[in-house]
């Protein structure tokens, strides 16, 4: 017997596996539209300008690697700050932002998740139907019972919005509700803004903690837009919870870039509620990487490197949307009879389909183009060269 002849094979990333699959297809039209990453019209991965001006400028003054502190570089949770509540902000100019650099916008998930699990030990968290795929495990990772509110419908191929505003009202007093920000992934339907109010005014008489995941600010209509949610849940007079990602808006998947945010009451309760999210970090893995972080906190605050990365930023939002109406152009021009307009209505790097599992099983096998089995397929893959055989491929299967 060994010590770990009991422990059992876990399923593998239903993601990642379609990854492995992918690769060791050798149909030379394949597509991988399964990824959660933004390729540029050449079907690559960008290493934006920006960052690698700010790269050039970090090698040309190299410094030593010592350790970060606990909460990251400060001019980055600075910078972080600013980007999402705004530097004219009341929160921000009022310290009552407590915002520690994390490992990815997952990190900063993990670090709220950990964070609320010993303040709210109770406390049962809400997450979208369908969500991103790693917010269930995370969550009960962390230690909680994990749920979900209502947000599409498959039969309808649209948002149910009435039940998940009636999901919410029925959650108990201090339930975590976990929202999409913007670009919600899976399924590429946001509320809109009037609907976000309605939200909002729900999660106040209830007495809900919103954690807000904005792990693609800038790819639906803009940051500031994009970000305009924030500022509703701050005008509510709410204490709530902000995960942020850079993975995509700044190509630094592997980086690891991302924070996490609390809004509270006070400075000084800011300044607690700091001193517990450092001692999650502390006792997970001490403090952040330095590289990341330094090249994102030198591209927000330097205003030539920021034009630069909104500029690019803007590239990549242009070009999924370009995308979009491409698709919907090419699947009526490939003989595909029903209305597909609503991809031009999805925002973000996703679209779901609306294609049955079978459909999608088919495209993978028959034809190289794969998309998860739930017909979410990432629109940030498609360019020029590989949009018409998508769309004759897509055509023979529905
Ligand atoms: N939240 C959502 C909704 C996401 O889609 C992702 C990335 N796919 C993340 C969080 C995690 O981001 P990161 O890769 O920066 O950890």
């Amino acid at each position: 017997m060994s010590l770990f002849s009991a422990v059992e094979m876990a399923p593998r990333d239903p993601i990642l596996g379609l990854n492995e699959q992918f690769a060791a297809d050798s149909n030379p039209n394949k597509v991988n539209l399964g990824v959660g990453v933004y390729f540029d019209e050449n079907g690559k991965l960008p290493l934006l300008k920006c960052v690698q001006a700010a790269e050039k400028a970090l090698m040309d003054a190299p410094k030593p690697r010592g350790y970060l502190p606990i909460d990251g570089i400060a001019a980055y949770d600075t910078a972080v700050k600013k980007l999402v509540f705004g530097a004219d902000s009341e929160p921000f100019k009022a310290g009552r932002v407590a915002t520690v650099q994390g490992l990815g916008g997952t990190g900063g998930l993990k670090i709220g998740a950990d964070f609320l699990r010993k303040l709210k030990p109770e406390a049962k968290v809400l997450i979208s139907d369908p969500s991103w795929e790693n917010h269930r495990a995370l969550f009960q990772q962390a230690g909680f019972e994990v749920d979900t509110y209502r947000y599409y419908d498959g039969a309808t191929r649209a948002l149910n919005f009435e039940g998940m505003l009636a999901d919410l009202k029925a959650a108990a007093p201090g339930t975590i509700a976990v929202l999409h920000a913007c670009c919600h992934n899976p399924t590429g339907y946001d509320i809109t803004p009037a609907q976000w109010d309605q939200v909002i005014a729900v999660v106040k008489e209830r007495g809900l903690t919103p954690f807000l995941d904005m792990a693609y600010q800038g790819f639906a209509d803009g940051i500031a837009e994009d970000g305009a949610v924030v500022g509703k849940f701050v005008a509510a007079g709410l204490s709530f919870f902000v995960s942020t990602s850079f993975s995509k808006s700044f190509s630094l998947y592997g980086e690891r870039v991302g924070a996490l945010s609390v809004l509270c009451d006070t400075k000084e309760e800011a300044d607690r509620v700091l001193s517990q999210l450092k001692i999650m970090i502390r006792t997970n893995y001490s403090n952040p990487p330095t590289h990341g972080g330094a090249v994102v906190a030198m591209v927000l605050e330097d205003p030539k490197l920021r034009a630069q990365w909104e500029e690019e930023l803007a590239g990549m939002r242009v070009r999924i949307k370009a995308m979009r109406k491409a698709l919907v152009q090419g699947l009526k021009a490939a003989g595909v009879k029903q209305d597909m307009s609503f991809i031009t209505t999805q925002v973000g790097m996703f679209s779901y389909s609306g294609l049955s599992k079978d459909q999608m099983v088919r495209l993978r096998n028959e034809f190289g183009v794969y998309g998860t089995d739930t017909g979410r397929m990432c629109v940030a893959a498609l360019n020029e060269k590989n949009i018409g055989y998508v769309c004759e491929s897509i055509a023979k299967v529905v």
